[in-house]
């Protein structure tokens, strides 16, 4: 069986009558090479790359010249009989002499017809032709049975040359070659580790200005260079941004590459190809740009470092002796580039994110600043507002004080008190004192409360003592507006400590809140409990319009009010009468000042469902 180097399998070759031999020639020793030195093979080396032999014999071959010539020859591994044109068989040197050699020797046998020995020389051979990889063959080769393992090996040519090839000279071949690719792959591991190794250096540096400087470093690992540069792409030019290996001059700062439009400018190429470019010599390029003062170096390597698709910049590497890059060389860089490019653009995003963090600090120092000013100017206009407060309530309690004293004569007076009218206007001059006594006195409470001098004077209590003075005194107003006030548990509540008069002035507030805010004929409930926390927990609860969630917190801010202005102070029981916005500010200073505190529970404001307001005051039981 013969088969192709293409995997076709071949017939036997046909029967060749009358055979001489007409031609041989070993030309072994005329090839420039020694046959075991087969270092210049390459991983695509193909059969064309050996050395070869060529004997063949035809009809007309006169025999001795084949014995001798034969005899001279050791390394010759067979012969190739032919037929014109055409290859009709080919065997080995051993066979040879077994065949015809023995017993008549070559030359008997040659003057013998060769029809009768033409079943016995055809040995199966293997066919290959001249582009047929080395491995490929030697792997056919040794795939044959062991016996025919010595049949020779015919390579045709294009030419329709025919050689034989010898088996050693293929397996040493592939032997040689298997140490390429050992070697090959050794280079490639030890590449792979130290691209490992640069791209941990190179990314665990975020700083640009170093980032650059380290690649060329790194570089080093993978190639050697003489002068080697990194470059930053800008819109139409390259900026250097590192060197080494270039002469201690200041124009080395300013360096720049312009890439040209012209499909040749070698930039240019790199830029659209994305890919390296190797350059035997910089003096036979036409669009080379050689900086004068530069030592002159021949062989020139750039390699684009690109990231997200992008050519961000170069690495430039040069050797002053010409073609000293290959194109393997430049593969390597550009793998180690795809570190390099992502270190730098990691640095690059670094940079740009602590630039903006610097804006941001920046911009929240000035920020803070302002608003510290304003808080400044703030809290002088509230401490000018809480001292107007302050004076201008003790000025009014002076008058007030006169009115009042004056308006109570009057009110023993036999002739005054004889005319009704007059009566009834002493009387409201009177309830107008002491609306406005309430008034100015709430002033002066936030006014305590702001300036931390309330004077808290703690006493045992019980709550329930507090609550029933205020349910009895407010009894009239209750009735006129048909409500009911109900106190439950009170009386089980633990005593505490804390001021019956602040205290009074509390549960005071948010049981007129209760009244104000609750239409007529609603229900109002004040109980406690003991809570968890070791506190007394009292609430006051109504079945009025309810407060909107988003106040729940500034209700209890001072002259803060959700109700309409217009309705103000027209009544302290009135339903929705409002006030001048001081109640909850001052129970939440009174009841803070206890260590305890107060909240709102209410789930809006409505005041056709009426949902209802419970205001919690916690304070601490005594220890
Ligand atoms: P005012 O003098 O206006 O009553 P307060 O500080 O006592 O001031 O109350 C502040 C605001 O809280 C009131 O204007 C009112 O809108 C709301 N408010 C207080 N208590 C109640 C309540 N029980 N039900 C509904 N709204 C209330």
């Amino acid at each position: 069986m013969l088969i192709h180097s293409n995997g076709q399998v071949l017939n036997y070759p046909p029967a060749v009558k009358n055979w001489s031999i007409n031609h041989m020639s070993i030309n072994s020793s005329a090839l420039p090479f020694h046959l075991t030195d087969l270092s210049y093979l390459s991983l695509n080396s193909t059969l064309a790359d050996l050395p070869t032999h060529e004997f063949e014999i035809n009809p007309h071959t006169p025999g001795h010249i084949v014995a001798t010539t034969f005899e001279d020859k050791p390394t010759l591994p067979g012969v190739i009989i032919r037929e014109g044109d055409t290859v009709s068989g080919a065997f080995s040197r051993r066979k040879f002499l077994e065949y015809m050699g023995r017993p008549y020797g070559v030359e008997v046998f040659l003057k013998r017809p060769i029809q009768v020995m033409l079943d016995k020389i055809n040995q199966p051979y293997l066919m290959l032709s001249s582009d047929c990889p080395i491995h490929d063959a030697a792997e056919m080769a040794l795939r044959r049975p062991l016996d025919l393992f010595y049949e020779p090996i015919v390579i045709t040519y294009p030419d329709h040359k025919v050689r034989l090839l010898d088996i050693y000279i293929l397996l040493l071949a592939q032997s040689q070659l298997l140490t390429i690719s050992y070697q090959l792959e050794q280079k490639r591991r030890h590449f792979a580790e130290a691209l490992q190794k640069t791209g941990q250096v190179l990314t665990s540096s975020l700083n640009l200005a170093e980032v650059p400087q380290r690649i060329l470093t790194q570089v080093t690992q993978v190639i050697y260079y003489e002068r080697g540069s990194v470059w930053l792409r800008k819109e139409n030019y390259l900026e250097l941004i590192a060197q080494r290996g270039f002469p201690k001059d200041k124009r080395v700062n300013n360096l720049q590459i312009m890439i040209h439009t012209e499909q040749d400018d070698v930039f240019r190429r790199m830029m659209d190809n994305h890919q390296p470019i190797v350059i035997g010599d910089v003096v036979k390029e036409t669009s080379w740009q050689q900086v004068d003062w530069l030592p002159l170096h021949h062989a020139w390597m750039g390699v684009p470092m690109i990231a997200q698709n992008q050519v961000i910049g170069m690495i430039s590497l040069t050797r002053e002796a010409p073609h000293s890059f290959n194109y393997h060389d430049a593969m390597w860089v550009l793998a180690f580039a795809g570190q390099a490019a992502i270190a730098l653009e990691n640095a690059r995003l670094y940079n740009h994110i602590m630039d903006f963090n610097d804006h941001l600090e920046h911009m929240v120092t000035e920020r803070t600043s302002e608003l510290n000013q304003m808080y400044g100017i703030l809290e002088k206009l509230n401490q000018t507002k809480s001292d107007f407060i302050t004076v201008s309530a003790h000025e009014l309690r002076t008058p007030l004080t006169i009115i009042n004293g004056y308006a109570q004569v009057l009110t023993t007076n036999p002739t005054i008190q004889a005319d009704e009218n007059i009566a009834a206007m002493i009387d409201g001059i009177l309830n107008g004192t002491n609306r406005l006594y309430q008034i100015v006195n709430s002033l002066l409470d936030v006014a305590k409360i702001e300036s931390n001098s309330l004077g808290v004077r703690p006493e045992p209590i019980v709550i329930a003592n507090l609550i029933e003075p205020i349910c009895d005194k407010l009894a009239d107003d209750l009735q006129n507006r048909q409500l009911t006030l109900a106190a439950t548990n009170l009386n089980q509540l633990p005593e505490l400590y804390g001021d019956v008069d602040l205290l009074i002035k509390v549960f005071y507030g948010l049981i007129i809140n209760a009244i104000k805010y609750t239409p007529d004929g609603g229900k109002i409930n004040v109980t406690g409990h003991v809570t968890d926390a070791q506190a007394v927990e009292v609430v006051v609860s109504d079945t009025g319009i309810g407060i909107d969630t988003a106040h729940h917190d500034l209700i209890f801010e001072k002259f803060y009010q959700t109700g309409e202005l217009a309705l103000h102070s027209s009544g302290q029981t009135k339903f929705k009468g409002g006030g001048p916005g001081l109640g909850l500010a001052i129970a939440k200073g009174i009841v803070e000042a206890h260590g305890g505190q107060i909240w709102v529970e209410s789930s809006g404001y409505n005041e056709q469902t009426c949902p209802g307001s419970r205001f919690h005051v916690s304070l601490p039981l005594a220890n």
